[in-house]
């Protein structure tokens, strides 16, 4: 199992734009499944997942 360190250090990367994200969009979304929400990146609008 590899461990996972929390850090506000350094900021990840956009894999689609190449931009540093200082943070993450989402939405809420209305569902059969109940209340989810859609994760996408700032500067691009891509998806970066469901939740
Ligand atoms: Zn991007």
């Amino acid at each position: 199992m590899l461990p996972v360190e929390e850090t506000n250090e350094v900021n990840p990367i956009c894999p689609h734009c190449g931009k540093v994200l200082f943070k993450v969009l989402c939405r809420g979304l209305e569902s059969v499944f109940g209340k989810r929400y859609i994760y996408f990146y700032p500067e691009c609008h891509k998806v970066l997942g469901v939740s």
